[in-house]
């Protein structure tokens, strides 16, 4: 059974733009993970080989990102050798992210150094989206094979998309996204797990995600219980995306690791309740979540 919901949502092709440039964010993700961590595994291999200095323990294991100004001789000369190895000097670090005492022995201590804040309870690049491992490649010098051009272009696309108010997306920037995807997937050619990745993102931008249930020409005679689907396997895998998208958008607008309401962006997170809301099958999904929304409305 599907609910009517979602077959509603799956007949609005503005919505299912929105929904299929999202899955390829997924995708990409899923392609970027391994190369992001084995380059970085490299990366802090080859600082501890080229400076016998960062292989001292924290003096105090007591440092903290948050709290650098503090650190022990160890840590200050790991900051030194993060800082140099910028890709934009001017980026503000997010040391927050980051365990200092952890640098010498979990590359991926190092790494959350080059990425945006929120980081903190991240422990791999598989946990990662795709905005935080993209940020990581435009901001740490060990990525200088891929050109900064084309992943500032996507991580602009991916905000763009994750903060569209409607949850909704126009053929003609789909077009443009797709081209932009080629051009940032082809830098990664040599790359074994990104081989499929450009094949599996075109293939997703022109399925027409509808034809995937029956009936949905019928929807006048849909019954009280919802339509039967012949492929009820990929309408659950198109819910799942949708699931995990909604999520990643929600967790994004309530983080709570700025405690500063003020830079929340109060009508974005008004007009996703009303989504889910109105959607019944998302409402429910995350009860949780429209509850957070309406206490922090309550509060304003
Ligand atoms: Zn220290």
């Amino acid at each position: 059974m599907v609910s009517e919901e979602l077959l509603l949502r799956l007949n609005d092709s503005e919505y299912k733009n929105w929904l299929k440039a999202g899955r390829c964010l997924l995708i990409l993700k899923s392609g970027l993970h391994p190369f992001t961590s084995q380059h970085m595994r490299c990366f802090h291999k080859d600082l501890l080989t080229h400076s016998p200095l960062l292989g001292r323990p924290c003096e105090t294991n007591a440092c903290r990102g948050n709290k650098l100004s503090w650190a022990c001789r160890a840590c200050s000369e790991w900051k030194t050798a993060i800082l140099a190895h910028q890709r934009q000097p001017n980026r503000t670090v997010h040391w927050e992210n980051c365990s200092p005492p952890s640098w010498r022995t979990d590359f991926w201590e190092v790494a959350k150094a080059y990425m945006p804040g929120g980081q903190g309870k991240v422990k791999g690049a598989d946990q990662c989206d795709a905005s935080a491992l993209l940020n990581l490649i435009n901001s740490c010098d060990c990525f200088q094979t891929v050109d900064p051009k084309f992943v500032r272009e996507v991580i602009q696309y991916r905000n763009e998309l994750m903060h569209s108010c409607e949850l909704r997306i126009k053929d003609e920037w789909i077009r443009r996204y797709q081209k932009t995807l080629k051009h940032f997937v082809r830098q990664f050619s040599h790359v074994p797990q990104m081989a499929k990745v450009g094949q599996e993102i075109d293939e997703m931008l022109t399925v027409d995600l509808s034809l995937s249930v029956s009936g949905l020409d019928q929807l006048d005679s849909v019954d009280s219980d919802g339509l039967v689907c012949d492929s009820e396997a990929t309408v659950d895998l198109i819910s799942q995306w949708e699931a995990e998208l909604l999520q990643e958008k929600l967790q994004e607008l309530l983080h709570t690791d700025n405690e500063d309401a003020d830079t929340r962006d109060t009508e974005q997170l008004k007009m996703l309740g009303g989504f889910l809301q109105a959607n019944r099958d998302l409402g429910e999904r995350f009860s949780a979540e429209l509850q957070a929304i309406d206490s922090l409305q309550a509060r304003k």
